[in-house]
């Protein structure tokens, strides 16, 4: 039987990326996921491809219509909702100085305002199911304040601060919520920065190379499943051991 067998998952930015691998993962293990993303073509193409277990969904995780239908439509497509993984998230950066405030607002939006708006969206939804997992995708941006980063750590930083309130508030409701913090990980995003700025980061880990998406997931299956039940508010690194020296 699957780690997930039973449990009804959403997803968000699954349509490429750690998301994807986090989708294919999941459907694996058995459960059944609701995935959600702007890039409407590339995530109708994977839930074609993982069947009857997978849906997907256009919705924009810093539009809070959008995550009111969301939830809706996962309690309709799988009758409940037991895994929030916030996972959609974006990249901007500039130094300070010359770091525009629209950028540094829109980065903001998605990666700290969709969090948020994710967590309260499912709230009634997992209280319903008697419980479950709240998985948010930090970063060690949201650890160690890094060059350039000025946006998306605040944004990063954010989200493990929201992580423990809701570990807080929600514990009563036996919903865990951890936060999870990747070093750099081989995806579109990560191949999307300058190569002097990939290398530079890829030259800080000790182990010498970037995580791939499916290594990331196996922390994610952990959290959201049955093996972590003692788990909540809690930060989990994984770097490669970037951040140890
Ligand atoms: P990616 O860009 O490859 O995938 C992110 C996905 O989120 C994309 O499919 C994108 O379309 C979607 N998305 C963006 N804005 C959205 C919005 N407003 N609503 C819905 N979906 C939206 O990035 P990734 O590397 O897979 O990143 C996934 C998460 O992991 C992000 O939160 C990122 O900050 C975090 N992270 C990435 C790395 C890395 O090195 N790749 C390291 C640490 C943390």
């Amino acid at each position: 039987m699957g780690r997930l067998a039973g449990k009804v998952a959403v997803i968000t930015g699954g349509a490429r990326g750690m998301g994807e691998a986090n989708v294919r993962r999941f459907v694996a293990e058995g459960a059944s996921v609701h995935f959600t993303d702007l890039l409407a073509d590339e995530g109708e193409t994977l839930a074609a491809e993982l069947g009857p277990a997978a849906t997907f969904s256009r919705a924009d995780v810093a539009d809070a219509s959008d995550w009111g239908r969301v939830v809706e439509e996962t309690e309709r497509t799988y009758g409940k909702l037991d895994v929030l993984v916030n996972n959609a998230g974006i990249v901007i950066r500039h130094l300070i100085e010359d770091m525009s405030e629209a950028d540094y607002r829109k980065v903001i939006e998605i990666n700290q305002i969709g969090v948020f708006l994710g967590m309260k969206a499912a709230l009634p939804a997992l209280r319903q199911a008697g419980g479950g997992s709240i998985v948010n995708i930090s970063s060690i941006a949201g650890l160690v304040g890094r060059p350039q980063t000025v946006a998306y750590a605040a944004s990063k930083f954010a989200v493990r601060g929201m992580t423990k309130v809701a570990a807080n508030e929600f514990g009563a409701a036996n919903i865990r919520v951890n936060s999870v913090h990747p070093g750099p990980v081989l995806t579109p995003m990560f191949q999307s920065m300058d190569q002097s700025v990939r290398n530079a980061l890829t030259s800080q880990v000790p182990l010498g190379r970037m995580a791939c998406p499916e290594e990331v997931s196996d922390l994610i299956v952990f959290l959201a499943s049955e093996e972590s039940t003692y788990c909540s508010g809690a930060e989990f690194v994984i770097d490669g051991g970037m951040l140890a020296g």
